[in-house]
C-alpha cells in the first residue's frame, strides 16, 4: 500500500512539474523582480527549519499505543520524550467492554510497540493483540512480570471472567504494579538500544514512587478498626487494593434485584453493613451506581444508614489533567476516599484534631 501511493505521488509531482516548467518561461522576469522580495522569506524560513531541528533533542521517537490509561501513565513515564504514545481507552471508560475501532486498529498497526495490560483485561482486543503478535510485531503485557502465586485465581471470584483466569485488576496492588515497570523499560530498549540508559534511569524513579504507595497506604488506612475495614464496590476490581491494605473486598456487580437470588445476596448484604456497622458503600467511575444504591436503599429499610462513600477509581483514571489523571493520583484518591469513608466523618474530624494537638505539642 505504501509503495504504490509512493508511485502515485511521483506521477503527480512529475505532472506538477512539467506544467511548471512551461509556466515558469512565462514568468521568469516576473520571478527576478519578485525575488526581491521573497528572498527575505526564504532566508526567514531556513532559519525558521534550523530552529526546529536545534529544539529536538531526540533522534528517534518511538511510536507506542498503550490500552489503559494506567498502562500509558507507565509508558509516558519511562519513554519521557523519546516515545509518543497513543492511548485507546480514554478516562471513564471499560476495558472489559472495550472493543478497538478502525481508528484504534490503524494506531496499533503503525505502533512500533503496543503494551497492554494482560491476563484478559481487554477481553474484547485479545484476538486483535494475538494477531498483531503472531505477525511478528512488538506487543508487551505489562502484568507478566507478576509471579503466578500472587495473581487470584479463584473460580466466581471477578465476576467479568470465566472461571479459572487470574483476576486482571493487578495495577489496584502498587506492589504489584511497579513490577510492570521493568517490562515497559525492556520492551523501549529493545526498541532503542542508545536510550536504554535514560529509559532504565526513569523508571526507577517511577518504581519508586508507585512503592512509597503501599507505605502511604498502609499509613493513611492503619486508623479504620479491623471491624469496619469492609470495602462494598461496584464490581470486583479491589481484590489487589483489599489484601494490601488490608480490607475485607465485596464486589456486588452481577446482582440483579430481579432475581430471587440477587434479593437474597443484597439481603446478605444488608445483614453485613448492619451487623458490622460499615460506614460506606462506594461506586466506581466507570460502572452504573444502580446496585449500589439498590444496597443503600436496603440497610435504609431496615431502619439504618449506610453512607455514600464516594466514586473510586478502579479500572480507568480520572479526566487528563487531574491529579486523579494519573496512577498515583488515582490510587491516592481511591485510599484517601475510602479512608475518609470507612473511619466516618466524626472520627476523620477527631483524627485530625488529635494529629494537630500531636503537631502543637512536639
Ligand atoms: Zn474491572
Amino acid at each position: 500500500m505504501s509503495f504504490s501511493s509512493k508511485a502515485a505521488d511521483m506521477s503527480f509531482m512529475s505532472r506538477v512539474f512539467s506544467r511548471t516548467w512551461s509556466v515558469a518561461l512565462w514568468t521568469t522576469g516576473f520571478v527576478w523582480f519578485f525575488g526581491l522580495f521573497f528572498l527575505p522569506g526564504i532566508f526567514l524560513f531556513e532559519a525558521g527549519s534550523q530552529n526546529a531541528v536545534a529544539e529536538s533533542t531526540v533522534s528517534h521517537r518511538i511510536i507506542a499505543v498503550a490500552t489503559t490509561g494506567m498502562v500509558a501513565d507507565m509508558v509516558r513515564a519511562v519513554g519521557g520524550e523519546n516515545v509518543e504514545v497513543a492511548q485507546l481507552m480514554a478516562s471513564g471508560v471499560d476495558p472489559h467492554l472495550f472493543k478497538p475501532g478502525r481508528h484504534d486498529m490503524l494506531a496499533l498497526i503503525k505502533a512500533d510497540v503496543i503494551f497492554y495490560n494482560g491476563l484478559l483485561l481487554e477481553g474484547r482486543m485479545t484476538d486483535a493483540l494475538a494477531r498483531l503478535g503472531d505477525a511478528g510485531r512488538h506487543v508487551v503485557a505489562v502484568s507478566s512480570n507478576i509471579p503466578q502465586d500472587m495473581l487470584f485465581v479463584k473460580p466466581g471470584g471477578a465476576t467479568s471472567l470465566q472461571e479459572g483466569h487470574p483476576d486482571p485488576h493487578v495495577w489496584m496492588d502498587p506492589g504489584l504494579w511497579a513490577l510492570g515497570v521493568d517490562c515497559v523499560a525492556d520492551a523501549l530498549c529493545d526498541e532503542d538500544e542508545t536510550s536504554c540508559a535514560v529509559f532504565r534511569q526513569r523508571a526507577a524513579v517511577y518504581r519508586g514512587e508507585i512503592e512509597s504507595l503501599v507505605s502511604y497506604g498502609n499509613e493513611r488506612l492503619t486508623a479504620i478498626p479491623p471491624s469496619k475495614r469492609v470495602l462494598i464496590t461496584s464490581h470486583d476490581a479491589f481484590r489487589y487494593f483489599g489484601r494490601r491494605f488490608d480490607l475485607e473486598v465485596v464486589g456486588i456487580q452481577g446482582i440483579s434485584t430481579e432475581s430471587e437470588a440477587g434479593l437474597r445476596e443484597i439481603e446478605e448484604l444488608v445483614r453485613l453493613i448492619v451487623g458490622r456497622g460499615v460506614e460506606a458503600v462506594f461506586t466506581e467511575s466507570t460502572i452504573s451506581p444502580r446496585n449500589i444504591a439498590a444496597l443503600r436503599a436496603g440497610v435504609t429499610a431496615r431502619g439504618n444508614a449506610v453512607a455514600d462513600g464516594g466514586e473510586l477509581f478502579a479500572d480507568a483514571m480520572g479526566a487528563p489533567g487531574t491529579a486523579e489523571g494519573t496512577y498515583p493520583g488515582m490510587i491516592r484518591h481511591n485510599i484517601e476516599t475510602v479512608r475518609a469513608a470507612l473511619l466516618g466523618t466524626d472520627n476523620v474530624h477527631k483524627q485530625n484534631v488529635e494529629a494537630s494537638k500531636d503537631e502543637n505539642t512536639e
